[in-house]
């Protein structure tokens, strides 16, 4: 979280905005058991399991969007779809 999504006063590492006050606790608690899902889903491809990979991705958009989790989620995609390496260079 970069900006307070009530303010959008700029989010300095504290679990309250410096500006309204508004509690950032369940805000981070939601960005962090994404992140915990992401490194889940990188094991699983480097497992080769994009089946579980997928729906690890996919729940931690849920939680949290962030353009890396997308970019992940197109490249688990493509190698879910079609059995091909993807490349996250496109
Ligand atoms: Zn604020």
């Amino acid at each position: 979280m970069e900006r307070c999504p009530n303010c959008r006063a700029v989010h300095e590492e504290s679990e309250q905005c410096r500006r309204c006050g508004m509690d950032f606790t369940p805000l981070l608690a939601a960005e962090a058991a994404a992140d915990t899902l992401v490194r889940y889903a990188l094991i699983h491809l480097g497992a080769g399991d994009t089946t579980a990979a997928v729906r690890s991705l996919r729940r931690a958009l849920t939680l949290h969007h962030d353009p890396y989790i997308d970019l992940l989620l197109r490249f688990a995609g493509e190698r879910q779809g079609d059995g091909t390496t993807g490349t996250l260079l496109t």
